[in-house]
């Protein structure tokens, strides 16, 4: 928790409220440790949605599908979100939600990994208004050339967790041995979107950290 836990009990009191099925996804993929968008981010990302109307999103990093069912909700009629996953058990999980789902058609699963599928979805020349980033936080950096191609400029990358339980502030010996590359490589991500002639981002103390970045649509040619 980077706020303070009753503050965002507060907040999340007054201005959070899914359907009912998306609150028994939610409720059995908190049961079962399965880690998925807070409220405070479902807030944001409900909001952001609902401005942008975009026409084609990508998620990556599905789990069990809760946070592209929760996305087809803001979207408009016509729009198809675009998911990626990697592990088994939750692609089996998510295509079960998704086959319960009244707007499941909306949604299209895209099995393996995400340097794979989204090196593929680039050679297809897919193109994207809106990304949701959500998958192995040490893989961020690694993603973002795929990314820069699929997005449209103007299109805005959403990117989770990225103030790691407030970790990040922290000097890198005090971080766990094991957590240092993961850590180090958060840092380099964030220095490396706030100072960008491609991106414009903003950091916001939001769920566990979001990072919004807007794709620049003057980027100055070097
Ligand atoms: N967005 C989901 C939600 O809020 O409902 C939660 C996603 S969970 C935080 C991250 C997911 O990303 C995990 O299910 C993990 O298996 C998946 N993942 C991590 N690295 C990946 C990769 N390289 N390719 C595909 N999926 C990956």
């Amino acid at each position: 928790m980077i706020i303070d836990e009753r503050l965002s009990t507060y907040i999340d009191s007054i201005s959070w409220d899914i359907p009912k099925y998306l609150k028994e996804v939610e409720k059995a993929a908190l049961a079962d440790e399965v880690p998925i968008i807070r409220r405070s981010m479902q807030s944001l990302i409900s909001f952001l949605l609902e401005m942008k109307k975009p026409n084609a999103v990508l998620e990556i990093g599905t789990a069990v599908g809760f946070s592209s069912m929760f996305m087809s909700e803001y979207v408009p009629e016509d729009t198809i979100i675009d998911t990626i996953e990697k592990v088994p058990a939750r692609i089996c999980d998510a295509k079960e939600n998704f086959a319960k789902y009244p707007q499941g058609d909306k949604i299209r699963l895209l099995e393996g990994d995400a340097a794979d599928i989204l090196a593929a979805l680039v050679r297809e020349q897919k193109q994207y208004d809106f990304i949701f980033m959500d998958a192995a936080k040490g893989q961020y950096a690694a993603f973002l050339n795929p990314i820069y191609d699929l997005l449209q400029p103007g299109g805005l990358l959403v990117t989770d967790n990225v103030l790691q339980e407030g970790d990040i502030i922290e000097s890198r010996y005090a971080i766990r041995r094991r957590d240092r590359t993961i850590h180090g490589r958060m840092r380099g991500f964030l220095y490396e979107m706030t100072h960008s002639e491609q991106w414009d981002s903003v950091i916001l103390p939001v769920g566990d950290g979001a990072l919004l970045s807007y794709k620049k649509t003057n980027v100055k040619q070097m």
